[in-house]
């Protein structure tokens, strides 16, 4: 029995005049805009197709003028504390904390996830604006290292800012990816312009309005709205570092551009992420995982499970419980806590999910369930889709359908299961279910991604906010969070005093003298280990 839910009538229709049309209104002057003028885009929000506001289409020159303020007000803004640019993050952690339904509407109005899932962005992003706020300080604390000459060489460790990072950032996330490469960013010292994806900007913006209200200065973190190709680009060609998250094929791009400017770049891709069930795994507890796994925010997380691999023994038990677990979610649009499952967030998504699916079941895939657009739910309502007999010619078997839909497949042995689970030009994430821990950590070690999950899909990583994340072979290069998530936005300087002689031959000393007397040094260090 499907527990679909017809739209709630609750559902906001931001009209002219309506508290939500101000409400976005307001957000507006938070955009960077140049002088000259502006078409507007329409942003529609996906339960009910109904336009919510405009932002405007920005300009290269908007970006110029962003970039230019920015790199202005890098200067103070490097020059403050690590404790004075904490106080301002923890400040918007707490408002964000006391505000959160405001953004928890605006995340549904333009994606269409469920507030559940819109819930775990207001989580992360406080969790890791935490983290740096308490932690950057001690990430970037300058650190004495081994001099040339024991003793003699004072050699010190610098870490400064690079200027302005340039943040470009997708739809699917739009709050937590918006801020949380941000904010270690801003606490290395740099200034930062952002660049959201349209369909959600408003999201952005009332992020960027809310650290300004927490005291950060407004050229610090500028925003421009518009689209992508124009934006992204111009951005790549004006800021000294740029922190890409969005697909493979953007993120090439931006790597291309990045690479001709040796400039620093970041990119968090895309994935086909593997689940393994072993034999031994507690059933119904890998059945919740793959249903979290599969159907948050609709299967739009990078992160999101598409391949389920299951041990022969227990596969067919697995599949008929995942699929009843499946059917009886609660998919619709509602804005308070009832729904499992919200919709998908642009047409162009839900017709590849579509052609995903209908390309599979026309080359002989089996339907364990869902398969169909629910019109009768909402704009851009799909159903949860689970699929067997899915083979390598069909297009979902290797590309990321980033949506609702996974496959699930047996294996007979762990070897097999490791070698399948790697056969992709992805390595994003990855999940292992197993009672055996120890079991599970081992077999973690030999899948090539940059994630893997014992016993939980995706959250025990993402939310191991300590530890880097970030993916292998095309899913990306470098990670957020942890050390490596503020290191790269810093640029390394070694500052070397020498005391008493000079680093070579002293001054009117015989050179082969010299040499005769270092080759014996050489000897004896590589005995008593005082250099490495
Ligand atoms: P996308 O690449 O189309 O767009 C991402 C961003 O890039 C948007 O802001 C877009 O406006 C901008 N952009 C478009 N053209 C550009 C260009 N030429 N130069 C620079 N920027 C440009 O991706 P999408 O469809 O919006 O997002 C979905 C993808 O993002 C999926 O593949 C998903 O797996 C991936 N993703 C990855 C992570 C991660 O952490 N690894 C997180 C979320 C999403």
């Amino acid at each position: 029995m499907l527990c679909f839910h017809p739209m709630s009538s609750t559902i906001p229709v931001a009209r002219p005049s309506s508290p939500e049309a101000a409400m976005l209104e307001r957000l507006l002057p938070r955009i960077t805009l140049a002088d000259g003028p502006h078409e507007a885009i329409a942003v529609r929000a996906p339960y009910t197709g109904n336009t919510i506001g405009a932002i405007p289409a920005g300009t290269v020159a908007d970006l110029e003028l962003a970039v230019q303020r920015a790199r202005a007000a890098q200067m103070a803004w490097g020059r403050r504390t690590f404790g004075e640019r904490a106080r301002i993050f923890l400040r918007f952690h707490d408002l964000l904390l006391e505000r959160q339904n405001e953004v928890l509407d605006l995340i549904q109005w333009e994606t269409g996830k469920a507030r559940r899932h819109a819930f775990e962005e207001v989580l992360d992003t406080a969790i890791v604006t935490r983290y740096y706020a308490r932690r950057a300080q001690s990430l970037l604390r300058p650190r004495r290292r081994k001099g040339a000459l024991p003793l003699l060489t004072r050699t010190m460790e610098l870490k400064s800012p690079v200027g302005v990072v340039g943040l470009i950032v997708p739809w699917n996330y739009p709050l937590n990816l918006a801020v949380t490469d941000a904010v270690p960013a801003l606490m290395a010292g740099n200034a930062a312009v952002l660049k959201p994806d349209v369909q959600t900007s408003f999201t952005a913006l009332w992020a960027v309005d809310l650290l300004r209200q927490a005291g950060l200065p407004p050229d610090v973190l500028g925003v421009v709205t518009g689209e992508g190709p124009l934006l992204g680009p111009a951005l790549g060609e004006r800021a000294d570092y740029v922190m890409f998250t969005g697909s493979t094929r953007t993120g090439r791009l931006v790597a291309r551009q990045a690479a001709e400017r040796l400039i620093g770049c970041s990119l968090e891709l895309g994935g086909k992420n593997p689940m393994i069930v072993l034999a031994d795994a507690d059933l119904e507890a890998a059945v919740y995982g793959a249903v979290q796994g599969c159907f948050a925010s609709a299967g739009q997380v990078c992160v999101s499970i598409e391949r389920i691999y299951v041990h022969e023994s227990i596969a067919g038990r697995f599949l008929a419980r995942f699929a009843e677990r499946t059917r009886a979610l609660k998919v619709g649009a509602s804005l308070d806590y009832s729904m499992e499952m919200g919709s998908l967030t642009g047409e162009r998504q839900l017709q590849r999910v579509e052609e995903h699916v209908a390309d599979a079941v026309k080359k002989g895939a089996v339907l364990e369930c869902g398969g169909r657009r629910r019109p009768d739910l909402g704009g851009l309502f799909y159903e949860p889709t689970i699929l067997t007999q899915v083979t390598e010619e069909m297009q979902l078997y290797a590309e990321e359908t980033f949506g609702p839909v996974v496959s699930v497949y047996p294996f007979g042995s762990e070897s097999e299961a490791v070698e399948r689970a790697n056969a992709t030009r992805y390595g994003l994430n990855a999940s292992i279910w197993t009672r055996d821990t120890a079991r599970g950590a081992r077999l973690a070690q030999q899948i090539r991604a940059g994630n893997v999950n014992v016993n939980e899909a995706y959250a025990a990583t993402w939310g191991s906010v300590d530890a880097p994340c970030g993916g292998r072979k095309e899913s990306g290069m470098r990670a957020r969070h942890g050390a490596e998530g503020i290191l790269k936005f810093t640029e390394t300087q070694t500052v070397a005093v020498q005391y008493l002689v000079p680093v070579g031959a002293p001054d009117g000393m015989d050179p082969s003298l010299y040499a005769r007397w270092m080759t014996r040094l050489l000897k004896l260090l590589r005995h008593i280990r005082v250099l490495a």
